[in-house]
């Protein structure tokens, strides 16, 4: 089985769709996971929400798709960050409200799990960026293999000893090592590389893969200033930030 990975679109829909433009381009995909924040930050929350739900994606939710329905207090967030999650909840139409209600927080297959930010208390939407968060995680996980989001920087971590990361972007599985792999951000990337980040897992082969993908920034940065919303949202976009 081949799987495409993606995560924080953040209402990106220029990435979005380049980033679904590369994954035609990769050969037949068996199933599609999101891994929380579809919305928030960019300006096109309901055209991305569209596109997830049109390749029945299975997704979980995010802090900033909790924002955008209600589900946690804005206050959380820094200003701009709340500026944005109050336009977006203005801009979700009914449907959308109530598909991102339905996302639960966790989902486990087979031989994987996805959560946004930890399967630690995955409704406080913690971090995983260091050997601690990730022994943290490695301790609940029930698959020897867990995808996550939410800091916006592909990284992943080995339940070695001592534990071993890295920042790579072919990164072998090993049934018998308990492995995170942090899939990067379509919509906003912060590892200060602009190209938007998702990531292929090739069950057969072992192997994940983070694919990067140029995409037409002043566009999606454009439209972020047109709707009112903080200009620091368009200008992160093409520094990585
Ligand atoms: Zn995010």
């Amino acid at each position: 089985m081949r799987f495409a990975l993606l995560s924080d679109i953040h209402g990106n829909l220029e990435a979005l769709e380049a980033v679904l433009r590369d994954i035609a381009n990769q050969g037949s995909i068996d199933a599609y996971f999101c891994l929380g924040d579809i919305v928030g930050y960019g300006a096109d929350p309901e055209s991305c929400l569209e596109r997830i739900t049109s390749l029945s994606c299975i997704a979980v939710a995010g802090n900033h798709d909790h924002a955008a329905i209600g589900c946690l207090d804005p206050s959380y967030f820094n200003d701009y960050a709340r500026h944005a999650a109050l336009w977006t909840r203005a801009q979700l139409s009914a449907g959308a409200t109530q598909y991102l209600r339905s996302l639960s927080l966790v989902v486990h297959t087979n031989s994987f799990s996805v959560v946004h930010g930890s399967l630690h208390s995955p409704e406080l939407f913690n971090y995983i960026q260091n050997v601690k968060d990730a022994e943290r995680n490695f301790s609940r996980m029930d698959n020897s293999l867990l995808f996550v989001g939410h800091s916006h920087q592909p990284q992943s971590f080995y339940r070695s000893n001592p534990m071993l990361y890295s920042y790579g972007y072919e990164i072998s599985i090993y049934p018998q090592c308990k492995t995170i792999v942090n899939i990067g951000s379509v919509g906003q990337p912060r590892d200060d590389d602009p190209r938007a980040s998702y990531a292929i897992y090739d069950e057969e082969s072992a192997k994940v893969t983070i694919c990067r993908v140029n995409y037409d920034i002043d566009k999606a940065a454009d439209k972020i200033l047109s709707a009112g919303l903080p200009d620091a949202l368009a200008l992160r976009l093409s520094l990585g930030k």
